[in-house]
C-alpha cells in the first residue's frame, strides 16, 4: 500500500497513550489534493439545448485503515453516507451525555466510564446500636439522620439534660454503618467509598442498586448469628 500507519505506544500521567501518524505524508497530501480536484460539471450545449454534456473527472481511493479512512473522509470533507453519520451522531452522544450514576451520585460521560472511576459502597447500611440490627438504604438513613438533626434543636427533646442530651445525639449519629466495609455514614460530607469500580448503566435505577446492596446479607448474618427469615424482617 501507498500510504501506512505508525502506530506508536506509550506511558504518560494521565494513562497509557496511543500515537498514530501518516507513513509516506507526501504520498498522502498529493493524493488528497488529487482527489479534492474532482468534479463533475454540467456543460450545456450552445448548439442544441436539449442536450447537455457533462464533463467527468473521478477518483477513487481505496482505504482499508478505519483511522486513516476517517482521517481522509475528514480531510476533503467526504460526503457521509446515513449510516456514518448515525455513527458519529452516537459518538458525539458518548462524548456528551451525562448519566447519573446510582452508585456515587455523581453525572459521569459514557466514554470516561472506566475501571476505576466510581467510588461507592456496595453494601446497605445497619444500625449497630439497636439490637436486631437494623437494616436501612443509605438514603433511608441519611433521611432520618437529617429529620433527628432537625428535631435536635428543639428544646428538651428525648427530656434530657442539655449537656447529656447533646452527647446522647452525638452518638446516635454514628450508629449507621456500611455492611462492605464497617465505615460510619455520616451526612453533609463526601460520600466515599470503599469500592472503586465502573459507573452504574443509565438502566440501573436507584431501587435496583439497593437491592444489589441488600444482597449483601451474608456477611451480617457472619457478624451477629441471626437467620436471614429474621434479619428480613427487620428490612426496612
Ligand atoms: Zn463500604
Ligand atoms: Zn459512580
Amino acid at each position: 500500500s501507498l500510504i501506512g500507519i505508525n502506530r506508536s505506544e506509550g506511558n504518560a500521567s494521565t494513562g497509557r497513550t496511543t500515537n498514530l501518524s501518516l507513513i509516506n505524508h507526501n504520498i498522502y497530501t498529493h493524493i488528497k489534493d488529487k482527489f479534492q480536484n474532482t468534479y463533475i460539471q454540467a456543460v450545456s450545449n450552445s448548439d442544441n439545448d436539449n442536450t447537455i454534456v457533462s464533463d467527468e473527472k473521478w477518483s477513487v481511493v481505496v482505504i482499508r485503515e478505519p483511522f486513516l479512512l476517517h482521517q481522509f473522509r475528514d480531510d476533503v470533507k467526504f460526503t457521509l453516507s446515513n449510516d456514518e453519520i448515525e455513527e458519529e451522531e452516537e459518538e458525539n452522544r458518548r462524548a456528551t451525555e451525562r448519566i447519573k450514576c446510582v452508585q456515587c451520585n455523581d453525572f459521569y460521560i459514557e466514554q470516561d466510564n472506566r475501571m476505576g472511576a466510581c467510588v461507592h459502597h456496595d453494601g446497605f447500611i445497619y444500625d449497630n446500636y439497636s439490637s436486631r440490627l437494623e437494616v436501612w438504604t443509605q438514603r433511608g438513613a441519611i433521611e432520618q439522620l437529617l429529620k433527628e438533626e432537625a428535631r435536635s434543636i428543639q428544646p428538651s427533646a428525648y427530656g434530657m439534660q442539655a449537656s447529656e442530651q447533646k452527647e446522647h445525639l452525638e452518638r446516635m449519629k454514628q450508629r449507621f454503618k456500611f455492611i462492605c466495609c464497617h465505615q460510619t455514614l455520616f451526612i453533609g460530607g463526601m460520600m466515599g467509598g470503599c469500592k472503586k469500580g465502573k459507573h452504574s448503566s443509565p438502566n440501573v435505577t436507584v431501587e435496583k442498586w439497593e437491592e444489589t446492596c441488600h444482597e449483601n446479607v451474608l456477611e451480617i448474618v457472619d457478624l451477629h448469628c441471626c437467620d436471614i427469615d429474621d434479619l428480613s424482617s427487620v428490612v426496612k
